[in-house]
């Protein structure tokens, strides 16, 4: 059931635990507008366990009867070695590299969550909330601050983000999140949705791309 693994671009398996799951909400300007959000001062930030984590390269599982199930892709960055009250150095040393995942979210739930003050977990940490792709090696990306990705849905793109469009980059993420929650090897940070963000549904045919690295095709089942 829980088949996850982290995997490299060549598919094999990378010698990592599987851990937490760290998101970032609100880092992109075009989709805090789409859901009527204010601009936050300091990142967002919530955890999804490892349990959320499922293969993007295997169907993607919704949740049933619990409401629409929205897309976020995002970029993911897997950290190999541990950050705790990090500078830019430490975070930089302690990534191993780069993918996509689906921050999957129930989105009326979390709505009414919101409302009520309580905390986003039902709508988003639930299990297989957060397919992953594989991992880029950090030596095999040019440049954390401009990496393209899509997701196209059905033959229509539905997502197409830039890390440079990000309000917090990745690097000030890492160390920002290092102050509060220590990363473990092995951990996965999510660093935002760029807008887009829409209910996904069965039988839907998903593409998703980091461009320049790698194309997944998927579904919904
Ligand atoms: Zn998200």
């Amino acid at each position: 059931m829980f088949e996850y693994k982290h995997i490299d671009s060549d598919g094999n398996n990378i010698d990592l635990p599987i851990g937490k799951v760290v998101c970032v909400g609100r880092n992109y300007l075009q989709h805090i507008k789409e859901l009527g959000n204010e601009v936050p001062n300091e990142p967002l930030l919530f955890i999804k366990p490892s349990t959320a984590l499922s293969p993007l390269n295997k169907p993607v599982v919704l949740p049933k009867n619990l409401g629409p199930c929205h897309n976020e892709l995002e970029v993911a960055i897997l950290i190999k070695s541990i950050i705790c009250k990090a500078s830019i150095q430490d975070v930089e040393a302690a990534i191993w590299g780069a993918g996509v995942g689906l921050d999957l979210t129930l989105r009326n739930l979390q709505n009414a969550l919101k409302k009520q003050g309580h905390p986003w977990e039902r709508a988003k940490a639930f299990d297989f909330s957060c397919p992953m792709s594989q991992f880029v090696t950090k030596s095999k990306i040019e440049n954390l601050s401009n990496l393209d990705f899509n997701l196209i849905v059905n033959n229509e793109v539905r997502q197409q983000g830039n890390s440079q469009k990000m309000l917090f980059p990745i690097l000030k993420l890492l160390v920002n999140i290092s102050n509060t929650f220590t990363l473990l090897p092995g951990d996965i940070v999510m660093t935002g949705t760029p807008k887009g963000v829409a209910a996904l549904l069965v039988d839907d045919q998903l593409t998703i791309q980091l461009n320049g690295h790698f194309s997944i095709n998927t579904c919904v089942i």
